[in-house]
């Protein structure tokens, strides 16, 4: 076996057994060493239909449009029906649910802030007995900032609906 490096085929000549010239639209994407890329993305989409996109792409925008087809087919593939709609509609659903969990946990975190200040202040008041709460170091200037400031964070980065 005599292979040299410059005579090896990109992925897509090798699984279309043919010659693969030295200006193929297809071996700067998707190298020997990667052969499942272009066999998901030719089951899919089909040489000629990858061969047609390419050429339309302006040439620094190849690799992205490459990946996309590669993800795309990879999902369609696991996912029939739906492909990467599917992963996105899972992914939806888990930000909405880690968003209410979220804002649940931010009231929480609140209430209970707010409940610990005169229990507290009551403590520091009376220095004697000693924290049974296990209150660890009371600062009298603490007041209810914290989850404010973290609603305050959350508005800037484009909560779509207050509730
Ligand atoms: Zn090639």
């Amino acid at each position: 076996m005599a292979s040299s490096s410059y005579s090896t085929p990109c992925a897509a000549c090798k699984f279309l057994r043919r010659k693969c010239v030295p200006d193929c639209v297809f071996a700067p994407y998707f190298p020997p060493e990667e052969p499942q890329k272009f066999a998901s993305v030719h089951k899919i989409f089909g040489a000629s239909n990858v061969s047609k996109i390419l050429n339309e792409v302006p040439p620094d925008q190849r690799e992205d449009a490459v990946n996309s087809l590669a993800y795309e087919a990879e999902a369609r593939m696991k996912d029939p029906v739906y492909g990467c709609v599917g992963a996105i509609s899972v992914l939806q659903r888990q930000v909405i649910r880690l968003q209410k969990e979220l804002d649940a946990t931010n009231a929480d975190l609140f209430r209970y802030a707010c409940a610990e200040l005169p229990v507290a202040a009551a403590q520091f008041g009376r220095r004697g007995s000693a924290g049974n709460n296990g209150g660890g170091q009371f600062n009298p200037n603490y007041e209810c900032y914290y989850p404010n400031s973290l609603w305050s964070n959350e508005d800037t980065s484009g909560k779509s609906e207050g509730n």
